[in-house]
């Protein structure tokens, strides 16, 4: 493969955070970039040389944006695959398309890991009611309903804790094709974040520990302790889809020490946001070597960090109050462009680097109370 170098243009589908920082790295390194997306003045929008406002099944506006860009990335997995395979006609897609199928929806995903070997929850795909009742006899309670397509932090989720929940657990989550999977009752939550370049060459940053509330993320600590053979899984998943570029594995770390791997992003992710700060290579860079065909950088993690989300809640009728986060030794700000706080919005994040990983989340989260400290 010909390497896209330095001074080329970039595409992106999609212009949340993901792509806000991946253009910043991409800029960084004196590419152009190209957002595509239905929004204008996007956290990714702000940072590019051409926001093109259009929906993702706009062929024509999409035909004209892959025309004028060298390769294409995406920042969120729910881009419909008849927008990548247009795409495909002018310009490369990393990952490739088919990447984005598997882990789009819920149903090929779980399919292609449990047929592929690696170790999933027991789950059975729901269409229809009478579906439902023979999932929940087969898994048991409690269980996860969770829609096929285009969930994200949680939503598009509903747990069934007694068999007579199910029908009202179905109707939550919208009655469409859903998975229905067996609750893990795990002691902790992690993931992998890792590269692979398109001539298969593979880097990692390790395993880290996820807290999540009310289903969103809330805090990552870097590096954890647990589960070192999840870069392994995270390796293998890889190298069977070919990836070319940066996904995330995040796992189930079962009380008997055993993984279940939970869900795919073929993308840079949440949990890998302290890179930035923390690591030679940050897992947008990264993203945008393994795009481009440039060899894969440095993984290496400077110091012990953790990161913390910062939602829309923070806001509560005032803003909050950032000196007060930037006044702690060790502290990291990172805000989105985003301009309306809704609850559960992820607004930014502040990364704390600390001698040890407990030290650098005690500060995380002392930054994020002073925000509302006044
Ligand atoms: P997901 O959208 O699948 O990543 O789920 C969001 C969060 O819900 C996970 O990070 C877990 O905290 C929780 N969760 C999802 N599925 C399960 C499950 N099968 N068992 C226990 N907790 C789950």
């Amino acid at each position: 493969m010909k390497a896209v170098l330095p001074g080329a243009t970039i595409g992106i589908l999609g212009s949340g955070q993901l792509g806000r920082m991946f253009a910043i790295s991409a800029r960084r390194l004196g590419y152009r970039v190209h957002t595509l997306s239905p929004d204008t003045d996007t956290p990714a929008g702000q940072i590019s040389d051409c926001e093109i406002t259009a929906g993702y099944h706009d062929l024509d506006a999409v035909r004209d944006f892959a025309r004028r860009v060298d390769v294409v990335t995406f920042e969120f997995e729910n881009v419909p695959a008849a927008t990548a395979a247009e795409v495909e006609r002018f310009a490369p897609v990393r990952p490739a398309g088919n990447v984005l199928h598997v882990a789009q929806h819920r149903v090929r995903e779980k399919t292609f890991l449990r047929d592929a070997g690696f170790p999933v929850a027991p789950f059975r795909v729901v269409r229809n009611h009478a579906e439902l009742q023979q999932a929940v006899a087969a898994i048991g309670c409690p269980a996860v309903l969770k829609t096929a397509g285009f969930g994200y932090d949680g939503h598009g989720q509903a747990m069934i804790r007694h068999p007579e929940d199910a029908d009202s657990a179905y109707r939550k989550i919208g009655s469409c094709e859903a998975v229905l999977e067996g609750f893990i009752d795990f002691a902790c939550e992690v993931s992998v974040v890792a590269a692979r370049g398109a001539d298969g060459s593979f880097a990692h940053y390790g395993v880290v520990e996820n807290r999540h509330r009310h289903h969103i993320l809330d805090s990552t600590i870097a590096p954890a302790p647990h589960a070192p053979e999840a870069v392994e899984i995270a390796r293998a998943i890889m190298e069977k889809l070919e990836v070319a570029g940066v996904l995330a594995v995040e796992f189930f770390v079962r009380r008997d020490g055993g993984l279940i791997v939970n869900e795919l992003a073929p993308r840079p992710h949440n949990s890998g946001h302290f890179t930035i700060d923390a690591c030679v290579t940050s897992q947008f860079e990264q993203q945008l070597r393994a795009v481009c065909g440039l060899p894969l950088g440095s993984t290496e993690q400077v110091r012990p960090a953790a990161m913390v989300n910062l939602l829309g809640d923070l806001w509560n009728g005032s803003a909050p109050d950032w000196a007060a986060a930037c006044a702690l030794p060790g502290v990291k700000l990172h805000l989105y462009g985003k301009s309306e706080p809704r609850p559960g919005r992820k607004m930014g994040h502040i990364t704390a680097l600390g001698p040890d990983p407990q030290t650098a989340l005690d500060r995380a989260l002392q930054a994020r109370d002073a925000l509302t400290a006044r």
